[in-house]
């Protein structure tokens, strides 16, 4: 597969012409240059063609295209990703904008929502109708990949992963074909798309279980100056005691603005009355943050929340690992010091920066085996993420670099072990969404990989869908 020369992105152009379809191509202006913009600059890369098709059959016809003229291609739904798997150089992009429509069945508490759909649509059209699904904290992202990965939410505590609510993904495969896969229908495909979905087809909409939601939450951030760290983290720990599934605390390692000066930033979250939250944190409130914005709020307001802060513009980095709780105040110290100390030097102008304690609550995730879905990141841990964000391209080696040593010194420091066989156990120890594709699949998907691997084979022998060479390394064999 590779790149092909202007003129024949005409054929594309002519072959859908009937549809609402849009073909941009590198002349076309102001809606090309938007159509390759990212949430990270560090993955917009200037595409020979971006096709935003507005249905399946749209689809289809594009994959018969790039099959016929071996036309590398990715898919892009929100465009979050920072791994580089939404977006190709002088090649095709399969924009998923145009398809956000979200559909409420107030009856059987089900939502469809389309492929590129973004989760404030489906926030705010479910909260017309009382209820919420399992989605992402920050309202801009896709549903597409963050559901295609696993998809941990505020409601994870109470209601699982966003892939363990999902109950059908209409898909059109590498043939072109469109196929609905769920636990009944195309059973094995079902259980590759949930934790490995990007590399399996183009998910047309997904229809997740929707649970009521009518009553307002509790949420909102509370700031600390550096030397209360020690005390957060201990409350940190008795959280992790105490959550009834209904909570979650986030803490980040952070220099907002406009102050600038380092602190220990939490976001936190109990669905319930003012009352309840107040007391469920009041050992937190009890420490004395420099600000406290914590309030009532409706649930779709709450994914909004953090949407300032996470805005898109500049290069940006997720790097993923876990940790266990209890934590040593001490070994949390170590971390703040070191990612303060890296993110704020001048030059870097690096302060943008996060690292992410994500306490969302397990137990209900564990529930489900790691050998139930593709998805092998259950475990008795949380996700701890670094979120970087840099501006010169020269630095992006050395972004790459600390985050991964950062990550990797956390992780063992904090009980998560490297073992392969224990991994297997107890679930990998990273977040496939948070990681780059040149992490080994054994990594993010433990034992499933091999399963995997023979799926890949099945559905797309061709390795069409490429995005992901963990599966299948190159060299690609196209097949005509
Ligand atoms: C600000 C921010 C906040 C985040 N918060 C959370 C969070 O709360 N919880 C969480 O679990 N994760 C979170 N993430 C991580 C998130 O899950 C990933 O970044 C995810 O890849 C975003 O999906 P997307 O559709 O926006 O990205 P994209 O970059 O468009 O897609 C990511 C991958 O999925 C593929 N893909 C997307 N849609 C489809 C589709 N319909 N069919 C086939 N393939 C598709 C793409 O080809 C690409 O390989 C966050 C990320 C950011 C940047």
């Amino acid at each position: 597969m590779g790149s092909a020369s202007v003129d024949i992105y005409e054929e594309l152009k002519a072959q859908l012409k009937d549809s609402k379809t849009e073909v941009l191509l590198p002349g076309d202006g102001q809606p090309y240059e938007e159509s390759i913009k990212r949430w990270s600059e560090h993955c917009e890369k200037r595409a020979a063609c971006v096709v935003k098709p507005t249905s399946p059959d749209a689809i289809t016809t594009t994959l018969h295209f790039v099959r016929k003229h071996k036309i590398s291609f990715v898919v892009r739904g929100g465009g979050h990703s920072t791994s580089g798997s939404n977006s190709i150089l002088d090649s095709l992009v399969i924009d998923l904008s145009l398809m956000r429509g979200v559909t409420v069945d107030a009856d059987t508490q089900t939502i469809r929502v389309e492929g590129g759909a973004l989760w404030v649509d489906v926030d705010e059209e479910a909260a017309k109708y009382g209820l919420a699904i399992v989605g992402g904290t920050v309202n801009h992202t896709g549903v597409g990949g963050l559901t295609l990965g696993g998809g941990y939410g505020y409601l994870t505590g109470r209601y699982g992963l966003a892939i363990d609510n999902l109950l059908k993904v209409e898909i059109v495969l590498a043939s072109g074909e469109q196929v609905v896969a769920s636990e009944t229908e195309y059973a094995d495909l079902f259980w590759a798309m949930r934790g490995a979905g990007q590399n399996f087809g183009v998910v047309t909409a997904f229809t997740f279980r929707a649970w009521p939601q009518e009553n307002p939450v509790f949420a909102g951030p509370l700031i600390f100056l550096p030397e209360k760290l020690v005390k957060v983290v201990e409350f940190m720990n008795a959280f992790h005691e105490k959550t009834d599934g209904d909570q979650v605390m986030i803490l980040a390692i952070a220099c907002p603005p406009p102050a600038r000066a380092p602190v220990a930033l939490t976001m936190l979250f109990h669905n319930g009355t003012l009352e309840e939250g107040q007391a469920f944190f009041k050992d937190l409130i009890d420490v004395g943050p420099v600000a406290n914005m914590t309030g009532m709020m409706p649930y779709s307001a709450l994914n909004a929340a953090m949407n300032q802060g996470q805005d898109h513009g500049g290069r940006r980095m997720f790097g993923g690992g876990a940790y266990k709780l209890p934590l040593e105040p001490s070994s949390v110290q170590k971390l703040f010091d070191e990612f303060i100390g890296f993110s704020t030097q001048e030059r870097k102008n690096m302060q943008d920066s996060l690292l992410i304690f994500e306490t969302i609550p397990y137990k209900k995730v564990i529930e489900v085996p790691n050998e139930k879905m593709a998805f092998a990141n259950r475990g008795e841990y949380y996700n701890l993420a670094t979120m970087i964000k840099w501006y010169e391209p020269e630095d992006d080696d050395t972004v790459r670099e600390f985050s991964r040593g950062l990550l990797k010194k956390a992780s063992q420091a904090a009980g998560v072990v490297a073992d392969e066989k224990v991994r297997a156990a107890e679930g990998v120890g990273v977040y496939g969404n948070y990681v780059n594709p040149d992490v080994p699949a054994s990594e993010v998907y433990g034992s499933n990989a091999k399963k995997l691997t023979e799926l890949k084979h099945k559905y797309d022998p061709d390795n069409l869908f490429d995005g992901d060479t963990r599966l299948v390394p190159r060299p690609i064999v196209v097949v005509n």
